[in-house]
């Protein structure tokens, strides 16, 4: 078999004026541009294979060599194997603890990363197959808008990446001392732009450079979460704490806490591939528009979404809820227009999905703590209320698996509030504080970004 190719989830949309992108792309490609020309989201034609067999010899393997493994089905025919090896020895370099709650019930810890969030597995490792697949004779300038931690992790990601220059504009007054410090001082091949406006100044300068043919030499290109080269690094962690944790062919349930859908769907691949997934649990904040749909077979996306203390997934229509639908069958666009329903059967046969409240939040956060010992933040404490809550409904399960997807140090106040201390800073916060560094400032006005690019970008 060929390389994977990559199809558009607009691709059957038919409306007057519509013109949907009927064609295949490769890896390469889709990496590079980001979202296919109908503003759809780019889908494998296939789902590697992984068997039993080959499944059970990576038990015992470094994160690294299963990340190769799982990867290589994907990539296979797009990226010689042994340099795919170097990329994701590079990338993964970082612990991944797994940590017993209770009987064989675990958290994953995701936050120990440069960024110290989950985003840094798929930032880190897009960012090397980027910097390994671009045009070898050019530089790629990379663009991208961020409200905080997304910004990081993919600025930290691609920092000493060859051949690849980031530029970052964050909202100079919506980010916390903390996020405009470390955006502030990743440096190297990462300029950072304080812009004096809202985040939504940030992303229409970003779509305004983007449109302005007088750029179009300077190879822009966006990173951002709907990129196919972020969705696949987020399948490793299942195949690494399923081989750490579970006896052989044994099934797991995971537990992702979601908002726009990229990290639950590295999940869904992984079982598609042939990881023994009993049921993935998609925890939502209040933002419920998913739970509601599997209960009650209408998709209505939340405008304007909710404001919840796990504020990364804030989200009223998941990104990722394209390819979801495409995966069962389905079709629904990025305003949130469903085209044609997925097989909701089959879909709760495989999903599982339940809302948490801020209240019920920080009651995770603290019981998990008095109990167990373990510590929780509002994120990781959605995930283990919403497996708790399928165990409440569907009884016990032997093993369980939870992600924690930030550092619990990044909520220092709730966290205070709600247990009486600090978490103490991971090594790559305590590193950030001894950084130093300045942000470009500029003006909320599309001219003075213009002519910094051209200047800054036509130099180099
Ligand atoms: C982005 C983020 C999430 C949500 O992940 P999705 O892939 O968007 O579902 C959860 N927790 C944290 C800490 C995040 O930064």
């Amino acid at each position: 078999m060929g390389a994977i190719r990559y199809y558009s989830t607009n691709r059957n949309i038919s409306e007057p004026g519509f013109v949907p992108f009927k064609g295949l792309v490769s890896f390469k490609e889709a990496l590079i541009v980001g979202q296919a020309p109908d503003a759809g989201l780019f889908m494998p034609e296939r789902i590697p294979n992984i068997s039993k067999g080959e499944l059970e010899d990576l038990r015992g393997r470094r994160f690294f060599e299963i990340a190769h493994s799982v990867l290589d089905k994907f990539l296979y025919g797009d990226i010689e194997s042994d340099h795919l090896l170097k990329l994701c020895k590079e990338a993964f370099n970082f612990q991944v603890p797994i940590e017993r709650v209770y009987d064989r019930k675990f958290i994953m810890r995701l936050d120990r990363g440069p960024t110290a969030s989950f985003k840094d597995f798929a930032a880190r490792m897009m960012a090397r197959l980027m910097g390994a697949l671009k045009d070898q004779d050019k530089i790629l300038n990379i663009l991208v808008a961020t409200s905080g931690d997304t910004g990081s992790a993919v600025g930290e990601a691609f920092k000493g990446v060859k051949g690849i220059n980031v530029f970052i504009l964050y909202p100079e007054r919506e980010v916390s001392g903390r996020q405009k410090k470390q955006l502030d001082t990743i440096g190297d091949n990462v300029t950072t732009l304080s812009v004096d406006g809202k985040f939504d100044d940030c992303q229409n300068l970003v779509k305004m450079a983007f449109q302005d043919k007088d750029l179009s030499s300077l190879n822009l290109t966006s990173a951002n979460s709907i990129n196919i080269g972020r969705i696949l690094p987020q399948m490793i962690y299942y195949f690494y704490s399923y081989l750490e944790k579970s006896e052989e062919g044994e099934p797991v349930i995971v537990s992702v806490p979601s908002g726009n859908f990229g990290n639950s769907l590295g999940c869904e691949f992984s079982r598609r591939m042939g990881l023994p997934v009993h049921k993935l649990i998609m925890a939502v904040n209040e933002n419920d528009e998913f739970p509601t749909y599997l209960s009650t077979g209408k998709y209505n996306k939340l405008s304007p979404s909710k404001a919840c203390i796990s504020s990364a997934m804030n989200v009223g229509h998941p990104s990722n809820l394209a390819r979801f639908f495409e995966l069962y069958g389905g079709t629904v666009d990025k305003s949130g227009k469903v085209h044609k329903y997925p097989d909701l059967n089959k879909m709760k046969s495989h999903l599982f999905s339940t809302t948490i409240s801020d209240q019920m939040t920080r009651d995770t956060i603290k019981r998990v703590y008095e109990n167990y010992n373990v510590l929780l933040e509002p994120h990781g404490a959605v995930g283990w209320a919403g497996l708790e809550s399928y165990i409440a409904q569907y009884g016990d399960f032997p093993l369980c698996i939870s992600l924690e997807t930030a550092h619990p140090a990044k909520f220092p106040e709730e966290i205070k509030s709600l247990l009486g201390f600090e978490p103490e800073l991971p090594e790559s916060m305590k590193d950030v504080d001894r950084r130093q560094g300045q942000p470009i400032r500029i003006e909320n006005d599309y001219l003075k970004l213009k002519n910094f690019l051209k200047k800054n970008l036509e130099n180099k």
